[in-house]
């Protein structure tokens, strides 16, 4: 058999993970561990067929289980010509749990760390959605810094919890977050973003933050803040868009595959119309020609609506919520599904 000339990424919800966040794009599931042997099982349905597979044991949080160290040389192991990458990621719950862990991350040469806030301690724990989780966030900061590590924390800012956020920077000037990091040549990073509009995230469309209503203390974290507009703004600019808002894989394929062995593309939230099958339910063959048609539910009713229609169909001209192009077709996109198939 031929094989197909793309890279495949495997991320797989192995073990679960401690936060249930309210922006979490990939949406909340139950925690459940997989079987060890569950890895080899997962890399020989796809072999015959790739001949580059990285896998990852992780979809949610990464070495959310005791035996990380040991978890991530068997996803080096048994990946195929390609090795899994950090992605400046680490789990923050493991950090201050765990004193060995932050020696693990210096030995595979992580230099920076990714930590997440949604302002000060009560809105914090109440978007992280655990108690404690504000704390843990500051203890890891100085875990990372004591170990020459630069965290990089990120911000997702809505409605409720602006003006926190610019408490949360003025935190970060008061711990002198940045000359600590430079003492060691690193650069400690501090970005604002609203986060795109799927998972749970979606859920939180009424608080989405209009555009003037950003703190101007923020302006200047706020990521792409050129290429951001207002939904009014968005409205005007492609309601004459006949294209078609289609998720396509281009050089590699990226698939999320569930606890339950339920297969998807990384393309937004995973939920049954996105969904490419089951590894345990449906053969290989049938798996593999619905990856390479790009064959699901979700796609085949993208492909029927053009972005005018969504905006004809869903756009609120009035609205100054925050989005870039791109987002904001995804969030028209899911809301379309979501009445088609209701
Ligand atoms: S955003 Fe990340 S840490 Fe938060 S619930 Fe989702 S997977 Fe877990």
């Amino acid at each position: 058999m031929q094989k197909i000339n793309k890279k495949l990424i495997l991320a797989v919800d192995m073990h679960g993970c401690p936060n249930r966040c309210k922006h979490c794009w990939l949406g909340h599931m139950p925690n459940k561990n997989m079987k060890k042997s569950d890895d080899e099982f997962i890399v020989g349905f796809f072999k015959p067929y790739f001949n580059s597979i990285t896998y990852y044991s992780w979809l949610r949080e990464p070495d959310f289980t005791d035996d990380y160290a040991n978890r991530w040389e068997r996803d080096n192991q048994i990946s195929i010509n390609s090795k899994p990458q950090r992605f400046e990621l680490a789990s923050f719950y493991r950090l201050v749990r765990d004193k060995n862990y932050v020696r693990f991350l210096k030995s595979l040469n992580v230099n920076s760390v990714q930590l997440t806030f949604f302002g000060l301690e009560k809105l914090t724990d109440k978007y992280v959605g655990r108690t404690g989780a504000f704390e843990e966030l500051l203890q890891a900061t100085e875990i990372l810094i004591s170990n020459k590590i630069a965290p990089r924390w990120q911000t997702f800012i809505n409605q409720e919890n602006a003006q926190e956020i610019v408490e949360l920077l003025r935190l970060s000037e008061t711990l002198d977050l940045r000359k600590r990091c430079k003492a060691f040549n690193r650069d400690f990073i501090f970005f604002v973003h609203a986060g795109s509009c799927d998972g749970e995230n979606r859920k939180l469309y009424d608080i989405r933050i209009n555009k003037e209503d950003i703190p101007k203390e923020l302006i200047a974290y706020y990521n792409n803040i050129d290429n951001m507009y207002t939904e009014a703004e968005l409205c005007s600019k492609l309601k004459n868009d006949n294209t078609h808002f289609v998720y396509h894989n281009d050089k590699d394929i990226v698939l999320n595959i569930s606890n339950e062995f339920d297969v998807y593309f990384n393309f937004t939230h995973m939920l049954d119309n996105w969904k490419i099958g089951n590894l345990k339910l449906n053969s290989c063959e049938e798996i593999i020609k619905r990856i390479l048609d790009e064959d699901i539910p979700a796609l085949h009713i993208a492909r029927k609506i053009t972005v005018a229609g969504l905006v004809e169909k869903y756009g609120d001209f009035l609205s100054h919520k925050i989005f870039d192009s791109y987002d904001y077709k995804a969030y028209l996109l899911n809301k379309h599904i979501e009445v088609m198939c209701s």
